[in-house]
């Protein structure tokens, strides 16, 4: 961790983050190793907050060279998809072998200065320092969106906080409780899994039906293997629950209407009609003691039903994430996409010349969607792809 690649004291580039985005700036990328101060909070996957979760992605679609197989060697024989914790090793020694320096501390401003930026960096101790750079690079990742809140202070929590607690053993959060997950992706259907063995019973209230992938949709960021776990257990618990010698934990999966709070209540609402597939119909009222809807509106086959559950009951968020990017005046000024991600073309260019984004936080959603940033892509009018009223970039070369 020196910096003995920077020319009187300014480097060629600095890459925010060290997690896969960054190492795949680096290993990948259009600046050798050599000339690349890497800052970080962490070095490592984003995802390691899963702990020993293994993850939904195939070892060759997590790899960060070229090098197809780089990452297949580092795992047990016979496993095909590495965990958090496995995954976590490979990108930091990834990122520690590459060449590049790499300085642990919290970006906690950039500026532009004559000739460039000026980063104003917090070390771990607390210490603060600047660098300087002619371009940067944001590989910030992403964060869990947290509940709204007054479901927060009503006691609602995200995902993360229940991979966190269970890498701790506790499930004293849920245990005994009627739990109600808010999502419809790969994250609410695993957390529904892991919570279903302590719960009383799991609700997963989805705007959509997702399907898993491959077998009932083509969209590879639909439901994956891990999820499959829950898709069975909606389907036997619907037979199962309560009844010995088995104890099948009782888990449900509706689309729904509404959701709200009332006080300790949560109340949901959800239609017959949209809830007619496999999972949907092994879900609905009187398929176990835990299904209890009371019709609120609609006739015979178009029924509206309406559940609550009161203060024996915890509330989960796994509804997506939210770009994270250093604090600061001259990216809080910066124009933003519907999801929140700073605007950017196709090479990452933002609309600052010099500054780049890459990863989570350009709305790349997986490790092999992830393409370094070109940042020393010609001088070119590149027309904005999504919002109109992105600047043309210059760009300094
Ligand atoms: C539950 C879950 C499961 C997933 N499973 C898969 C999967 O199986 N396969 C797949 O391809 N993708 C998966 N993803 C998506 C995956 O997280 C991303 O593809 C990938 O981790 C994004 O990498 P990144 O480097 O952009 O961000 P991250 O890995 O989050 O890295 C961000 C880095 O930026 C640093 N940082 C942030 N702010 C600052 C700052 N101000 N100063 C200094 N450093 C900072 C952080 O410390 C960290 O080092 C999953 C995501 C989730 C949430």
């Amino acid at each position: 961790m020196s910096e003995s690649g920077s020319r009187t004291g300014r480097w060629r580039l600095v890459v925010v983050g060290g997690g896969s985005a960054g190492v795949i700036q680096v290993r990948q990328g259009d600046v050798p190793p050599q000339e690349i101060l890497v800052v970080a909070e962490r070095v490592g996957t984003g995802m390691a907050f899963l702990g020993r979760t293994i993850l939904q992605s195939y070892a060759d679609e997590l790899i960060l060279s070229r090098r197809s197989g780089e990452l297949q060697s580092a795992l047990a024989v016979g496993e095909l998809r590495p965990n958090a914790d496995e995954y976590d090793t490979y990108v930091r020694e990834s990122l520690l072998r590459s060449g590049a320096s790499v300085t642990l501390a919290k970006v906690m401003d950039i500026q532009r200065d004559e000739d460039g930026f000026v980063l104003s960096l917090r070390t771990p101790g607390g210490v603060r320092r600047q660098v300087y750079a002619d371009a940067v690079v944001l590989a910030t990742g992403s964060t869990p969106r947290r509940p709204p809140e007054d479901w927060q202070a009503a006691g609602a929590i995200s995902y993360d906080t229940v991979y966190r607690e269970l890498t701790q053993g506790n499930t004293s959060r849920w245990a005994g409780l009627s739990v109600v997950i808010a999502g419809a992706g790969n994250s609410a259907m695993q957390t529904a899994g892991l919570m279903a063995p302590a719960a009383r019973d799991v609700t997963i209230l989805a705007n959509r039906y997702v399907g898993m992938y491959p077998s009932e949709s083509d969209d590879r960021f639909a439901w994956r293997a891990p999820s499959q776990l829950t898709y069975e257990l909606v389907a036997k618990s619907s037979r199962e629950c309560g009844r010995r010698p088995w104890r099948v934990p009782c888990v449900r999966h509706l689309v729904h209407d509404s959701l709200d709070m009332d006080g300790d209540t949560v109340r949901w609402r959800y239609r017959r009609e949209v809830n007619l597939g496999m999972l949907g119909s092994h879900s609905l009222p009187d398929r176990c003691r835990h299904a209890r809807g009371t019709v609120v509106s609609g006739g015979e086959g178009d029924e509206v039903w309406e559940e609550t559950r009161g203060h024996d009951s915890v509330v989960v968020w796994a509804t997506g994430s939210n770009p994270v990017y250093p604090p600061g005046e001259l990216l809080a000024s910066l124009s933003r996409e519907p999801d929140g991600s700073l605007s950017r073309d196709e090479y990452g260019r933002t609309g600052v010349p010099g500054l780049f984004v890459t990863g989570a936080c350009a709305g790349q959603r997986s490790v092999n969607d992830t393409v370094p940033a070109r940042t020393r892509t010609p001088l070119v009018a590149v027309p904005p792809k999504a919002a109109p009223e992105f600047p043309v970039v210059q760009v300094a070369v």
